[in-house]
């Protein structure tokens, strides 16, 4: 089974600060692997350590200090990484970073299974990319998934958190995932993981490589226009307790947020 497992290097703080075009500022700060990415590359070493035959690709869209997360990735246990990136990717949105990691995908790592994304990152929190990515390349996708499990040679089954508790789903390969926090602790890097990492051979594609244009990619093949960036001011003194649920009710409707009868 060929597994891809999509990772994002994401700033580990939570006093986000953004630049002068409302993009989140990542210089200066230091970077992790987004915690559900991790969680994603949990649930696909399960599979390796159940299978014959499973070989995991980390692939992650970035600047080329994103390759250390690929390395952290490799120490834990996956075999491959790929970067993906050039200059041309800046500004991209959740549409154009979906739209260039499915490109990827299509053209240099046709041949997979099975691709694992978390559920979230962190700081964009959009939960868009791994969708995006299945939309564009045309597979069938798991969101909100808490476990997976080997149904035979062809498919995966995956638990899913909804509303009401889980369901489980049967899908045939190839698939998206996308993952949540998982049931079991999160693996730790062996002393040889580390050897591997440090001397595994990152391959990195630049938007040339993957057959894209400018347009396709980066600011200008992003929809999205983020106007404005804000960090919302909590007034507590202004804050009103409602005795009962008829009085919360009274008091949307004279802010004018529901039509209640
Ligand atoms: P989510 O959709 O919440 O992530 C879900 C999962 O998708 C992750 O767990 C991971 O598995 C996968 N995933 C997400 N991103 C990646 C990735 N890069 N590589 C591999 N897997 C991934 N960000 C910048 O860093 N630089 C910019 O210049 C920039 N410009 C932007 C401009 C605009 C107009 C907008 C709207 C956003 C911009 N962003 C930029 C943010 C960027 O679009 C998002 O960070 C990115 O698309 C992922 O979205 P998200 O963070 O909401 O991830």
């Amino acid at each position: 089974m060929k597994i891809i497992v999509c990772i994002k290097q994401v700033p580990d703080t939570t006093d986000i600060k953004w630049t002068e075009n409302n993009t989140i500022q990542r210089e200066g700060v230091e970077s992790i692997i987004n915690p559900y990415d991790v969680y994603a590359i949990e649930e696909a070493l399960k599979l390796k350590q159940n299978l014959e035959n499973v070989e995991i690709t980390v692939l992650t869209m970035g600047p080329k200090q994103a390759e250390s997360i690929l390395r952290q990735a490799i120490a834990l246990g996956c075999d491959k990484g790929v970067l993906i990136s050039d200059k041309k990717f800046a500004g991209a949105d959740t549409y154009a970073t979906g739209k260039t990691i499915a490109s990827a995908i299509k053209s240099k790592l046709q041949d997979y299974d099975l691709i694992i994304c978390g559920q979230f990152a962190i700081d964009g929190d959009t939960a868009q990319t791994g969708p995006s990515i299945a939309n564009q390349l045309g597979i069938p996708q798991i969101t909100f998934v808490k476990e997976l499990k080997q149904c035979d040679s062809s498919s995966i089954c995956a638990v899913r958190q909804i509303e009401e508790g889980f369901e489980t789903l049967k899908v045939e390969f190839p698939a998206l995932v996308c993952v949540l926090k998982g049931i079991e602790e999160t693996t730790r890097p062996l002393i040889n993981g580390f050897i591997k990492a440090k001397n595994a051979c990152i391959t990195t594609y630049s938007m040339d490589d993957i057959g894209l244009t400018p347009e396709d990619t980066g600011i200008k093949g992003s929809p999205t226009y983020v106007s404005k960036a804000f960090r919302p001011v909590h007034n507590r003194e202004k804050c009103e307790i409602c005795e009962n649920c008829i009085a919360l009710a009274e008091k949307i409707k004279e802010f004018g947020g529901l039509n209640i009868e």
